[in-house]
């Protein structure tokens, strides 16, 4: 049997779906990139904005078009979160899975029989070409219920994955050969809330930093009240984790974030990212960053430039709010025209790039250990430990290596250009 997967979503979707594939017992499934000749067709579904469910019903409808032989599958957060979610749509797809519904059990229904072909782990590479990053998802579920976001309806209560387990994952990832491991999760500063032992995220962390001795270590998305003293102080002192984090502010008005129930103040994320700058040295910062919360003004959209000003990350994510079924925002007055919305995404992307510029600026002629994603008619891409995304120029590495490299003024296919001076 042949089948295609797509993802649409975040990073925990990406591991969920790497989970699939890997389950699949490849005695009797083909794994396919097209829609055209698979026999099943699996979407992994996001709710997270109205435009991820519009591209998830939009794939859904390209697959039914293109493949009109093969059965459509839709799984995932917008089948658990939406009711009836895909009924609409001409042609018929089928929902699986999705909720508390493992993927393993998913591919054991594709497999034909009750076994897993693999075994479990929710590690993926999502270099695109040749095995260089692993990403391991060690958290899943959300109790925070910010008033905007349906992802905990989607993903159900926080749960953790034992400390045993990590381990074990990230022994295969070493031994598969990547250099490059992400910890992610939904909502990864809940993880070891619901173990034993007093386990924290800082304890995570320093323990997988210790066992991943062929490489380095990043952390994915953690959200401000995740980022305590102990992490950044395990993060400063392990010379194998990234100097990278990525702290989503969504707004820089206390009264917008008040609304939003995300339980600090602009004033506390000030102080946050000032605290893991002064300890850690060329720490990039990226954030999100909702625009049109209902009730937002124009003096409350300048308080967030004014933020984005204050924290001056070096990379900007932003989205228009919109209105997700059953979240408490949804029934908020000062709901936002899509148009504000639209402009205001276009002003913080905006005052992103101008930082993104002064940032690079300030590494030119830095040396930093680059990880190779891939390698085509000799042009190499990578990443740089602080998340720059370099064209390796010089030396013949190959993906998966890590390199030090010097970083140059000027791009070559938008990517900052980076000197190699060495293996590592
Ligand atoms: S912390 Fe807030 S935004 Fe993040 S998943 Fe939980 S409820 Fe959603």
């Amino acid at each position: 049997m042949k089948v295609t997967i797509r993802t649409i979503g975040c990073r925990a979707n990406q591991a969920d779906s790497a989970t699939l594939g890997r389950c699949l017992d490849p005695s009797s499934v083909e794994i396919v990139d097209g829609f055209d000749g698979a026999d099943l067709i699996v979407i992994n579904t996001c709710c997270v904005t109205a435009e991820a469910e519009r591209d998830c019903r939009k794939m859904a409808r390209r697959a039914l078009r293109e493949a009109p032989e093969s059965r459509v599958v839709l799984t995932g957060c917008a089948v658990t979160a939406i009711e009836d979610f895909g009924k609409d749509i001409e042609g018929g797809v089928e929902v699986r899975g999705g909720g508390d519904v493992p993927m393993e059990e998913l591919a054991a229904w594709i497999n034909g029989k009750k076994g897993i072909g693999q075994g479990g782990g929710d590690i993926q590479s999502f270099s695109g070409a040749g095995r260089s990053r692993a990403l391991l998802k060690v958290q899943n579920g959300c109790d925070h219920h910010c008033t905007y976001c349906v992802v905990p309806a989607a993903r159900g209560p926080e749960r953790s994955m034992p400390m045993d387990e990590v381990m074990d994952n990230v022994d295969m990832i070493a031994s598969s050969g990547y250099r490059e491991l992400v910890l992610t999760g939904v909502q990864m500063g809940a993880w070891g809330r619901d173990l034993p032992h007093g386990y924290s995220l800082a304890k995570l962390v320093e323990a997988v930093a210790d066992r991943f001795a062929v490489g380095r270590v990043r952390l994915s998305s953690l959200e401000p009240w995740s980022v305590g003293k102990n992490l950044i102080e395990v993060m400063a002192g392990h010379g194998r984790i990234c100097p990278h984090l990525h702290i989503p502010m969504q707004s820089g008005d206390d009264g917008i974030l008040g609304a939003m129930g995300r339980g600090y103040t602009s004033a506390d994320l000030v102080r946050v990212i000032e605290r893991a700058r002064a300890a850690i040295p060329d720490l990039a910062v990226g954030t999100d960053v909702l625009c049109g919360f209902p009730g937002e003004t124009d003096a409350a959209f300048d308080n967030t430039l004014a933020l984005l000003r204050a924290i001056n990350p070096f990379y900007v994510h932003a989205f228009p709010y919109s209105s997700r079924p059953g979240t408490r925002a949804a029934t908020m007055p000062g709901q936002q025209s899509r148009q504000v919305a639209r402009e205001r995404v276009r002003q913080a992307r905006s005052l992103g790039e101008e930082m993104f510029t002064r940032f690079v600026e300030g590494q030119i002629g830095k040396v930093r250990e680059v990880i190779v994603e891939e390698r085509r008619s000799g042009e190499s891409k990578g990443l740089t430990d602080n998340f720059i995304q370099v064209a390796l120029l010089g030396g013949d590495p190959s993906p998966g290596t890590l390199v030090d490299a010097r970083l140059e003024r000027g791009t070559t296919g938008g990517r900052v250009r980076a000197v190699a001076i060495g293996l590592k």
